[in-house]
């Protein structure tokens, strides 16, 4: 897949020269971040669509800044889903990497979001899908114009069909015929791959990275991570050596400009694959390719898990993540994303497995993510496309759901009326209020913080594990199952258990000479920090 050989003279160097640079976003270890799509969050200007505007103009319900307040979420970073100009509704297919949507504002509407966020205590990172462009980005229209345009080598082009076919599913095809030669473009035709063996487009893709960060962003979050540079049919289209390199190039130029950014990668299969985009630990601390990566694996066995009313899956897949991950990288726990079916749907709606998957969340190592919505329950909506996945956040039971004045761009899902922000708001036992308390709890505790974790042996419905840091050991209990379970027994140190976080109905823990037990109704979450004996 040679490219043509470049113009001289990229405006940024690939390898800055010096020393290596480490990773300086300790801010990000135990943060807990919300995915926001911003075209379902708030509408400004009564168009149905939601903007920045209408994001600035809601922040205070996701953190206002000030601990002592007790309505807001008190999340501390948001992922914003694609805002770049593009000509579909989700955005993965920008035509300008350096501009906003128009539907959602302007640069000036961004900075007043960094600005007011920022003010708050909140970071923001942006999703940057740099794997592929929409078909109408003017490099792609100038790259199928001819055979000899300048930008040519910025796609992947070859003379004849290679006939590879997808890596996945119903394997279509991925090499796609245009002007008697053929592009590649995974997963379809609309989404041509941009060609990242090019030192121009690397240094273009550094560009952007660049202008976003000194802009004020915090970090990105990369789509697609494990598609960028292909080397043959089947699997040579992902987790391509060359990928691997392109992401310790990249993440280098990154720590370069602003050490305290963070990238997370959305690196979609096994924990063994995922493992190995941490990169190199012992040079760059926390990993010199993508420091971040989702836990793909953990999301499915949690949803399973409380599916199944048992934690077995849950704890392998914990325990096979701190098997394989290399020591002390940052782990990207969520439930459901935007590519998935909501929790709240997977789980039938049920609101006591849905605590109990916002307590399992909230209380795992790395930085949780939480999908916008799913702190209130949010369904799906009824049909099937991704949309449904993504439709607008109810923030009151109004006819424009306090969404939008006009007419909200997709129809809010099934159950609103009870599930929207104004009424769990003052609801202290909605779901919402679960969340804020657990992350408020996580804000208070290093260990939930940043503690390690151990699994404890989990024979019944709870799942149980110790979370310890330097000056704290917290013990996590979580009844998957529906009925009422004496938990344990469990070979603690001697010494006090004091509750942080209990559901009504959990015993005190009993302490017996094969360990220590305690009584959890079904589904009930209990949180012990555990001190050492009294030494009176
Ligand atoms: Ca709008």
């Amino acid at each position: 897949m040679a490219s043509l050989a470049p113009p001289a003279g990229p405006a940024v160097a690939a390898e800055p020269a010096g020393p290596v640079t480490q990773w300086q976003h300790d801010w990000a270890r135990g943060a807990v971040f919300y995915e926001v799509f911003v075209r379902s969050f708030a509408d400004s200007d009564g168009d149905g669509i939601g903007d920045l505007r209408g994001l600035t103009s809601r922040l205070d319900a996701l953190n206002d800044g000030d601990p002592a307040t007790t309505q807001d979420l008190g999340v501390d970073a948001l992922w914003l889903m694609p805002i770049f100009p593009s000509p579909s509704y989700h955005g993965y297919d920008a035509t300008d990497y350096l501009s906003i949507h128009r539907q959602y504002g302007t640069l000036a509407d961004f900075d007043q979001l960094l600005k007011e966020a920022h003010r708050r205590g909140i970071r923001v990172i942006l999703d940057l899908a740099l794997n592929h462009t929409s078909t109408a980005h003017p490099w792609f229209r100038e790259s199928a114009s001819s055979r000899t345009s300048p930008r040519r080598g910025w796609y992947v082009w070859r003379d004849q069909d290679p006939g590879w076919t997808q890596p996945w599913g119903e394997r279509e095809p991925t090499w796609h015929e245009a002007g008697g030669a053929y592009y590649y473009g995974l997963p379809n035709a609309q989404l041509p791959d941009l060609d990242l063996r090019n030192p121009e487009v690397r240094a273009e893709a550094r560009r952007i990275a660049r202008f976003w960060l000194e802009r004020g962003v915090d970090g990105f979050r990369l789509d697609y991570a494990r598609y960028m540079i292909e080397d043959g049919d089947g699997a040579g289209q992902c987790d391509t050596p060359a990928t691997h390199a392109l992401w310790t190039e990249f993440s280098a130029y990154v720590r370069s400009v602003k050490p305290e950014a963070l990238l997370v990668g959305e690196v979609w299969t096994d924990a063994g694959r995922i493992a190995g985009y941490y990169g190199d630990t012992s040079r760059v601390k926390g990993g010199d390719q993508l420091p971040m990566t989702f836990d793909f694996p953990l999301s499915g066995a949690i949803v399973a898990g409380l599916r199944a009313g048992v934690p077995d899956q849950i704890a392998d897949a914990l325990d096979t993540a701190a098997r394989l991950y290399p020591a002390g990288v940052l782990d990207a726990p969520f439930l459901t994303n935007h590519d998935q079916v909501r929790i709240a749907t997977e789980l039938g709606g049920d609101a006591a497995k849905l605590r109990a998957a916002a307590a399992i969340l909230l209380t795992l190592p790395g930085a949780p993510f939480i999908y916008y919505g799913e702190e209130l329950g949010m369904l799906n909506g009824p049909g099937t496309d991704d949309a449904e996945k993504r439709t607008p956040l109810p923030w009151d039971g109004s006819k424009g759901g306090g969404f939008s004045s006009g007419r909200p761009w997709m129809p809010f899902a099934p159950g609103r009326e009870v599930a929207n922000v104004a009424a769990e708001q003052s609801d202290p036992r909605s779901l919402r209020s679960r969340y804020r308390e657990l992350i408020a709890l996580r804000h208070r505790s290093e260990a939930l913080r940043e503690g390690g974790l151990e699994l404890l042996p989990c024979p019944g419905t709870t799942l149980a594990f110790v979370r310890r840091s330097a000056h704290q050991t917290v013990l996590v209990l979580q009844n998957v199952g529906d009925e009422v379970e004496m938990a344990g027994p469990y070979r603690l140190p001697e010494g006090t258990a004091t509750v942080l976080f209990s559901d009504p109905g959990v015993g005190e823990p009993v302490r017996k000479p094969e360990g220590t037990a305690v009584r959890l109704p079904p589904h009930a979450t209990a949180i012990f920090e555990l001190g050492e004996a009294n030494p009176r």
